[in-house]
């Protein structure tokens, strides 16, 4: 016996099924991460055509079976059209698609990733943050909400809050005088672990607010790829696409 429920979400991945079907993945706030068939949403003239791409954000009114979810219909708020506009934003945009697949559970409480996922692919449309930042943010914020966030608030080692180095191997912020005990410890501006301690604490509502300089954008994207490497240590295929025309797009 099953029944209609209807939930509010994002389209994360899309897997062609058959001739004219889909097999979508949605992270909902109601049920955290699902898997549900869109029968016939490939034909040209489905009403879930649309509805059922990459990054649609609305209202799914799934029928709820015995072991799946089926898309009865949609109402999409945001298909957020000028991201895909934009191939530079859109590669950015799967990486984030990818990153939530991957750490999003089923019957799970992900409420928060979905707000973050909604908030980050708003900033990749904004012409105000510069989305490598945006990036930037996305992964801490994405990784503190898992609770795997660095230790920046005080020394790794001593509690002192005069922070001016990073370890990755301790999984955060040394001080000057005990910084000699992590081998792998690099130096980082106060700026950037400001910012570090700004994207851990602040709601989601609020993290896309400010902007740093070349040289702190730098320091988190060489301490965020180090840190996501031991910590998450997930090769995502969207990341190695995302690279390998940063060059292209950037120039
Ligand atoms: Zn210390």
């Amino acid at each position: 016996m099953g029944q209609n429920i209807t939930v509010t979400g994002m389209v994360l991945t899309v897997m062609p099924i058959g001739e004219y079907d889909k097999r979508i993945t949605l992270l909902t706030r109601e049920r955290g991460k699902l898997t549900a068939f869109a029968r016939g949403a490939r034909r040209p003239n489905s009403q879930l055509l649309a509805a059922t791409n990459p990054f649609a954000f609305g209202e799914f009114e799934l029928f709820e079976g015995r072991s799946s979810y089926t898309v009865a219909r949609a109402s999409i708020q945001n298909y957020f059209r000028e991201l895909a506009a934009d191939p530079g934003a859109t590669y950015y945009g799967f990486y984030f698609l990818e990153f939530a697949e991957y750490c999003c559970q089923e019957n799970n409480d992900e409420r928060e990733m979905l707000k973050l996922l909604y908030q980050s692919l708003r900033a990749l449309e904004s012409s105000a943050f510069d989305n490598r930042l945006v990036r930037a943010v996305f992964e801490l914020k994405a990784v503190s909400i898992g609770g795997q966030e660095p230790h920046v608030f005080s020394c790794t080692d001593c509690q002192g809050s005069e922070l001016g180095w990073f370890s990755v191997r301790r999984g955060g912020a040394l001080c000057e005088a005990c910084h000699a005990k992590a081998p792998d410890a690099f130096r980082v501006d106060a700026s950037t672990i400001y910012t570090l301690q700004y994207v851990i604490s602040a709601r989601v509502e609020k993290l896309y607010t400010f902007t740093v300089n070349e040289r702190v954008l730098q320091q988190l994207e060489a301490l965020l790829k180090e840190y996501l490497r031991m910590y998450l240590g997930h090769p995502f295929r969207s990341l190695k696409i995302l690279e390998e025309t940063a060059v292209y797009f950037s120039g």
